[in-house]
């Protein structure tokens, strides 16, 4: 058996009964699924950004390291993201909400040009 592709952030198991997406007071998840460290160090596609802004609200958030990455690695791995503002999660990709800040790159993209 390898090494599991996905765990939590801190890197530990991905729960099987989900329990990571409970919700916190803040409305955060308990827990985030991230690509596993030795998935992450493949190497990236795109730079490794801390902070986007919802565009809806405008609005930046910024998140970890292992999540930075993981966005790094497979841009199209989250469906959504978290915004502190409004305290949920939002769309991301194409038709997301949300883009890199000091960008008009849409979190969850790949850069034009770039594979
Ligand atoms: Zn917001």
């Amino acid at each position: 058996m390898g090494a599991e592709r996905t765990t939590l952030t801190d890197g530990s198991p991905v729960p099987a009964d989900g329990s990571h997406r409970t919700l916190r007071a803040d409305g955060q998840q308990a827990g985030y699924v991230v690509l596993s460290a030795e998935e992450r160090a493949k190497g990236f596609v795109e730079p490794v950004r801390h902070t986007y802004l919802h565009t809806k609200c405008g609005t930046t958030t910024n998140m970890g390291r292992a999540l930075a990455e993981t966005y790094a690695r497979q841009p199209e791995f989250y469906s959504g993201t978290f915004c502190c503002h409004c305290g949920g999660h939002f769309p991301v990709g194409e038709f997301g909400e949300f883009v890199w800040e000091d960008t008009n790159q849409k979190v969850g993209t790949r850069a034009p040009g770039l594979s």
